[in-house]
């Protein structure tokens, strides 16, 4: 890429912004609680490299991926006093690299626990691990009633540091799966005394103090995503895309636009071709839905979302103003991820961990 030219498109990401969630988050819990970072999926497409620098300058030390691969990754940039937890444990054979990398698997099945108890036999010392246990979500864990019943010495040579489960419906206060799952977890923690625990997502920490254990562990909340249906927003938005004119002309009505001329013009209209499309993360759902804005006028959306390019109506908009290389807002402080999850009919989750690898990343407030 060369630096100098204008990118067709810019995600805009803002550390400080993510600090401040991550603190908000924090702020929740009683002093004694942590606050752990989940950056899996590359911190849900915004960098778990940068993200995790950035939190572990602020003061977080424990950080959650899903693969180990991810884990192994982030080993190589994060200091050695962060600890790497790796969701989804260990697959045969890949045991010796987290053994070696200082990674710490979850634990979800008996077949896991034998596999890092024996790689610790081998080994000769003490391996950690986190142990899961599934209080209802039916995904990954130990059966909540194998837990209660395993035997101390089924984890031999392991120093467990963690007990964890995950809530189902955190962001829907009324769901009465919330306590049952909390009721379950605390059934589990009065077999392991002693062993730190931790339950709460984003959402589970907006559920209060009965749900946050030793540990809470946000991920989405760090990256804007509102975390509890129905209610304002606490956290900060953290991310501004945009877009380039690459080209505007008239259309007469009665003229179509697009692929399959989805959209038709009723009067002559302004098209402005948008340099973002769908294999960037900006979906083909949103096709004659949702709105970009230019310098903050709302302009809407017509026709099919392209694989490389979106087309709104800018006849609004002044004419001078719309120059190639002029840019739009596809997510912006006001119409932000939990905006354009709405109108794509999805959730944030799936809107940051779409983000292609297209844009020019900039990162502001390191
Ligand atoms: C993804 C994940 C989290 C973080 O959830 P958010 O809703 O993004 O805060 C926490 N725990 C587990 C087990 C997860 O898979």
């Amino acid at each position: 890429v060369n630096p100098s030219c204008l990118p067709a498109a810019t995600l805009q990401i803002d550390l400080g912004a993510i600090r401040d969630n991550w603190r908000l988050l924090g702020r929740q819990a009683s002093p004694g609680v942590h606050c752990a970072a989940v950056v899996k999926a590359d911190a849900y497409g915004l960098g778990a490299a940068e993200v995790g620098r950035a939190l572990f300058a602020e003061g977080c030390r424990s950080f959650f991926v899903a693969l180990v691969d991810e884990a192994l990754a982030l080993r190589t940039v994060m200091p050695i006093q962060a600890r790497l937890f790796v969701l989804h444990g260990a697959l045969p054979g890949a045991e010796i690299e987290c053994a070696n990398a200082n990674v710490i698997p979850v634990l979800n099945s008996h077949d896991q626990i034998t596999r890092w108890r024996t790689l610790a036999s081998r080994l000769g010392r003490r391996l950690p691990a986190a142990l899961q246990v599934d209080t209802g979500m039916a995904r990954l864990g130990l059966a909540l009633s194998d837990a209660l019943s395993m035997d101390a010495s089924a984890l031999e040579g392991i120093d467990l540091q963690l007990l964890i489960s995950h809530l189902v419906s955190a962001e829907d206060r009324s769901d009465p799966l919330n306590a049952a799952q909390r009721e379950r977890f605390g059934t589990l923690l009065q077999r392991w005394p002693g062993i730190p625990a931790s339950l709460a997502n984003s959402s589970g920490v907006f559920l209060g103090a009965d749900y946050h254990f030793k540990l809470l562990r946000p991920g989405a909340a760090l990256y804007g995503v509102a975390p509890t249906l129905g209610e304002r927003n606490p956290m900060r938005p953290v991310l501004r895309l945009q877009g380039r004119l690459i080209q505007s002309h008239w259309i007469a009505a009665g003229e179509g636009v697009g692929y399959n001329h989805a959209w038709r013009a009723e009067r002559a209209t302004r098209v402005a071709t948008v340099s973002v499309g769908y294999a960037d993360g900006f979906m083909r759902s949103l096709s004659n839905r949702g709105s970009l804005h230019f310098n903050g006028t709302a302009v809407p959306l017509i026709g099919r979302v392209s694989m490389d390019t979106v087309t709104v109506d800018a006849t609004a908009l002044p004419a001078d103003a719309l120059a190639p290389g002029a840019a739009f807002d596809l997510i912006d402080e006001v119409h932000d991820i939990n905006a354009l999850a709405a109108e794509a009919s999805t959730n944030a989750y799936e809107i940051l961990t779409s983000l292609g690898p297209r844009y020019r990343r900039h990162y502001i407030n390191p």
